[in-house]
């Protein structure tokens, strides 16, 4: 009956081409894109996670860096907007289309930066919560070595800093966000994802969706009307918009708890289509929807 299911939602997921499908991407096809957003600080958008990158005098702060055979091309935007060397990674999260590029900017001599649970994830390997497949470990070269484990921690280059934040058990239980307070841009990694998708709750590794509305509230308090705020996927966003998607969130969050209140199980929290109006605000399909209750159902219940 497991198996089943699992092998029923990986079908219906490689179909939809959602969030969670996990089809190889033509990279050869792929074009970097960068954004300015004022101050020297640019949103480059590929295949994956979106970028940030803030350039200094002597090096570049960049959050996140999408898959392995991008780097190249990522490489070569960032020499297009800037001379210096990438100085510190920061990874929002774990996941391979944030993480993938790790192990070549490492080897050009950046440090590579996250909370310490995103090394952990990586060094150990993970399994999805809905389909049941399994990520393998990342090569030690792609593990960040400067985790920090304050609720935050600032990075320096020359002229530049950034800074670090983590939030509890939201998209995934290792997330941060990076401010760059000069530039006004708040990077938030997929705690804030939109575009024809909801945010994935990583279950597996104690994702909650009552920790990814903390987070938002969080990043809401952060920030002001001109706040470019760069989200792990999709369009950038100012802060009316995310106040949008915390709202999306809070009525999902709400209608599921009292699905669960009413002594529903998940397969019936599914079935009675509690959110199908929000479906279309997200853009999202239906497998979308159904995916995105059972992950709330099952961090309203851990
Ligand atoms: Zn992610």
């Amino acid at each position: 009956m497991q198996r089943t299911f699992a092998a029923a939602v990986a079908a219906a997921l490689f179909l939809s081409g959602s969030a969670f499908a996990q089809t190889a991407p033509d990279y050869s096809q792929v074009e970097i894109k960068a954004t300015d957003l004022g101050h020297k600080t640019y949103m480059l958008t590929g295949q994956g996670g979106n970028i940030t990158a803030a350039i200094g005098d002597d090096g570049i702060i960049l959050v996140d860096t999408q898959f392995a055979l991008l780097h190249d091309k990522i490489k070569a935007a960032l020499a297009a907007l800037s001379p210096q060397p990438v100085k510190f990674v920061v990874n929002t999260h774990y996941h391979g289309d944030h993480t993938g590029g790790n192990e070549a900017f490492a080897k050009e001599g950046a440090a590579l930066v996250s909370h310490p649970n995103v090394a952990k994830r990586l060094t150990e390997g993970t399994t999805n919560a809905l389909t049941g497949a399994k990520t393998a470990p990342a090569a030690p070269g792609g593990v960040p070595k400067q985790v920090y484990t304050s609720p935050s921690t600032v990075l320096i280059v020359k002229g530049r800093s950034a800074q670090v934040i983590h939030e509890k058990n939201a998209h995934t239980d290792g997330d941060s966000a990076v401010f760059f307070a000069d530039a006004n841009v708040l990077a938030t990694g997929d705690i804030v994802s939109l575009g024809g998708r909801y945010p994935n709750i990583d279950v597996a590794v104690n994702g909650n969706i009552k920790g990814i509305i903390a987070a938002v509230d969080s990043y809401l308090k952060l920030s002001n009307a001109d706040t470019k705020i760069v989200p792990g996927h999709g369009p950038l966003l100012n802060k009316a918009q995310v106040q949008d998607y915390r709202d999306m969130l809070a009525t999902a969050r709400d209608r599921v708890a009292k699905l669960i209140a009413e002594g529903k199980t998940e397969d019936e929290a599914v079935a009675a289509k509690a959110i199908q109006d929000l479906e279309q605000k997200a853009g999202a399909n239906e497998q979308a929807t159904t995916n995105f209750v059972r992950l709330v159902y099952r961090s309203l219940k851990a």
